[in-house]
């Protein structure tokens, strides 16, 4: 999960990681409001979960006055990389007179944290390693090793920080590394760690993505106002499982798990489950003319997801037959079985012989239907919607 700039300066600032003095701005009012107490020159900086702001005009320094309200404005209405952005964050303007980058993240290729910096920052540190790899520094240490000064030290060196700055540079290093440690992130990015022309080292931007599955570890963050959440960009577990299937597959944060048969019925039952007060676990399209390996697998992402607690199916057979999609749901009862109930309905083309392959296969193994009910043309859809929603309800 990414966080954006201002949360992760919030952070850096608990640990002692110089940041800029700044607020955070909602609407151009509250940027009027607030900006004085922080004096000129200030920055205005889109919060948006995506790198590359700067290059997209989404960083805009102020030295006057007048400009403010009309580029907040500005800013305010842009999108950056398809992310809107809800808000600015104000902050007083640093005189840079040198950038550095400093990152901590996991290389997963041989299962070690790598630190990194480079004398070359406020660019993409991409970019950096593939043009001029030379400038780019690196400790690697193993999980359960620490940091120690004396390679912050070596870094600092490297990119030629000199005399007491050295010390500067390997606290914030240090700094940085505890919080990564302590919060489970997967990275922590410093790009640009600017050098003022003061001679003080701050954190001018700050990039941070923690591990989705260490979050219940941190119930502080939930305090902050930072809470999971779910980003374009950045897919579930489940919906990397889908893209890898080719499976369209959104999830959302209900119970009901939707296994639809063609798009519009998938967002068609969408909506009847809201309407009749339940809420769905995801959203899916069968991907046109679907195999019965297809439907199989639409059903493990459902039956696997532990926030389902009932599957709500809805087949209308066009292209996509019924038959296959009959042959779908026995080839998964028969080699995952199905632990959650299940609400169907199946009509369209072929449904006959979806409906003698159900009962040839009920008659065969009964137990495995034990917790599917089946439904016709004769069963409104709305029944089904309804009845999905009042077995969630049981299930508590
Ligand atoms: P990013 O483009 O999303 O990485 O956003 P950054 O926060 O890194 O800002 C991009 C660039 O804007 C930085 O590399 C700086 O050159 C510049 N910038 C950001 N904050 C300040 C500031 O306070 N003063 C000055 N002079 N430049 C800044
Ligand atoms: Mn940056």
């Amino acid at each position: 999960m990414r966080l954006y700039e201002f949360e992760a300066k919030k952070l850096f600032k608990q640990f002692g990681i110089p940041v800029p003095q700044s607020f955070l701005a909602g609407s151009v009012e509250e940027v009027e409001k607030g900006w004085a107490a922080l004096g000129l020159p200030l920055v205005l900086k889109c919060q948006v979960l995506t790198g590359g702001r700067g290059k997209a005009g989404g960083i805009k320094v102020i030295s006057n006055a007048h400009e403010i309200v009309p580029e907040a404005e500005r800013l305010l209405a842009l999108r950056i990389k398809g992310y809107p952005v809800k808000s600015l964050l104000v902050e007083k303007a640093l005189s840079i007179s040198r950038e550095y980058y400093l990152g901590i993240t996991i290389n997963r290729a041989d299962y070690k944290i790598a630190v990194i910096a480079s004398g070359c920052g406020g660019v993409d540190i991409e970019k950096i390693a593939a043009e001029t790899p030379e400038m780019i520094h690196k400790v690697e240490l193993d999980i359960d090793e620490k940091l120690y000064t004396f390679q912050a030290i070596n870094l600092a060196r490297k990119l030629g920080i000199g005399g007491e700055k050295v010390k500067s540079f390997a606290q914030i290093a240090l700094a940085l590394f505890g919080f990564f440690k302590s919060y489970d992130a997967k990275l922590a990015e410093i790009n640009p760690l600017a050098m003022t022309s003061a001679g003080d080292l701050v954190a001018a931007d700050a990039r941070v993505s923690l591990d989705d599955d260490a979050l219940s570890r941190h119930p502080d963050l939930a305090k902050m106002g930072i809470e999971k959440r779910h980003e374009e960009g950045e897919l579930t577990p489940r919906e990397l499982r889908a893209r890898d299937w080719e499976i369209p597959y959104l999830d959302l944060d209900g119970d009901i798990g939707m296994f639809p048969g063609g798009a519009g019925f998938g967002i068609m039952g969408n909506d009847f489950i809201q309407y009749f007060g339940g809420k769905p676990a995801n959203f899916m399209d069968s991907g046109g003319g679907p195999t019965p390996e297809r439907i199989a697998k639409m059903l493990i992402l459902l039956d696997e997801n532990p926030q389902v607690k009932v599957i709500f199916g809805a087949r209308f057979g066009g292209i996509s037959r019924c038959d296959d999609f009959a042959k779908g749901v026995v080839k998964f009862l028969r080699e995952h079985g199905l632990s959650k109930p299940m609400v169907v309905r199946m009509t369209g083309n072929m449904w006959q012989e979806g409906v003698r392959i159900f009962q040839n296969a009920r008659e065969e193994s009964p137990r495995l239907f034990e917790k599917i009910e089946f439904h016709g043309i004769e069963v409104p859809i709305e029944d089904i919607a309804r009845r999905a929603v009042q077995l969630s309800k049981e299930a508590g």
